[in-house]
């Protein structure tokens, strides 16, 4: 196996036949940091959750998930959070949707009244639901540059227009129908990410992980107040401990956050479970 790349909490491989091997870790990010304190099978929450979702969305378009199983010569220990999955020519953009307007959406739309070009209702703000999903595509950056918003008119520049139109639609009916199933079971899907490749016969695929707590924002329904800033449904614990006095930890002084307490790893990694097991209905094993 050949080491491609490490993001935040990806390890990627290319192996023998050409597949790619995507393995998660169970590490964790908060305001920027990665942490140096794992959330106990992690990967495999998201790692399982992403694959129901791949199957949800099969009449939505085709994903690259080959296989689950465990390669020859990879350590047992990543068993459950490994997916086999063929190589694409990823397409150069984010493809963001979003029901709920917060984070940088929220900042562009006080300054410009639109995200993404897209014009909105006045008087919205932090966690106001938007009267339709909007397609809010970004750059893709390189690691440690910050992904910048497109315009439908750049992404038809840079894909051409009938592309774009399909990024579009594909990246909204993801998102409404990872909303409306999650809001059956209790949790808003604020936004949500997803990147979409090429297959070598020129089908477009979805690729990367779909609708885990990584790639969108998820928020306990019952907690929605709109006109603050909405608990995260599965960090909400690392972030109000990291705040907190008890961590000591200074956000401005721009160094690593401390190691979480042992409850703090076991609340969240419960609520990563309870994210699992409400929206898929089964039980983690
Ligand atoms: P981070 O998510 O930590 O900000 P990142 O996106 O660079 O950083 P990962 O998510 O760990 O890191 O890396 C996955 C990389 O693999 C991304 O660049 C993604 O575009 C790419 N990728 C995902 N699926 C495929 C695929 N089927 N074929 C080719 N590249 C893929
Ligand atoms: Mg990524």
């Amino acid at each position: 196996m050949k080491h491609l790349h490490s993001g935040k909490v990806r390890d990627l491989y290319e192996l023998p036949g050409g597949e790619l091997l995507m393995v998660a870790r169970d590490t964790i990010s908060a305001y920027d940091f990665v942490l140096d304190s794992p959330i106990p099978d992690k990967g495999r929450i998201l790692t399982q959750l992403s694959l129901w979702w791949f199957e949800r969305l099969a009449d939505v378009l085709p994903n690259h998930v080959i296989s689950t199983d465990l390669p020859d010569g990879a350590p047992a220990e990543w068993r459950g959070r490994v997916m086999v999955v063929r190589r694409l020519e990823m397409v150069p953009v984010e493809c963001v949707a979003r029901g709920y307007l917060t984070g940088s959406g929220l900042k562009e739309y006080q300054r410009t009244g639109s995200v993404c070009g897209v014009p909105l209702p006045g008087g919205l703000v932090d966690g106001s639901k938007l009267p339709e999903p909007v397609f809010t595509p970004t750059t893709k950056a390189a690691v440690g540059d910050h992904d910048e918003p497109m315009t439908f008119a750049e992404v038809a520049a840079e894909v051409g227009a009938d592309v774009a139109r399909r990024l579009r639609e594909i990246t909204v009916e993801v998102y409404r129908r990872g909303a409306e199933l999650a809001a059956e079971r209790g949790i808003i899907v604020a936004d949500t990410k997803i990147e979409l490749g090429w297959s070598p016969e020129g089908e477009l695929v979805l690729a990367d992980e779909v609708l885990t707590p990584d790639s969108s924002r998820f928020w306990p329904a019952d907690q929605w107040r709109p006109g603050r800033s909405q608990p995260s449904f599965d960090k909400q614990f690392v972030r109000d401990w990291l705040v907190s006095p008890e961590s000591g930890w200074d956000r401005s002084s721009g160094q690593a956050p401390p190691p979480l307490p042992p409850q703090i790893i076991e609340r969240t990694r419960a609520k990563y479970v309870e994210a699992y097991e409400r929206i898929t209905g089964r039980t983690f094993q």
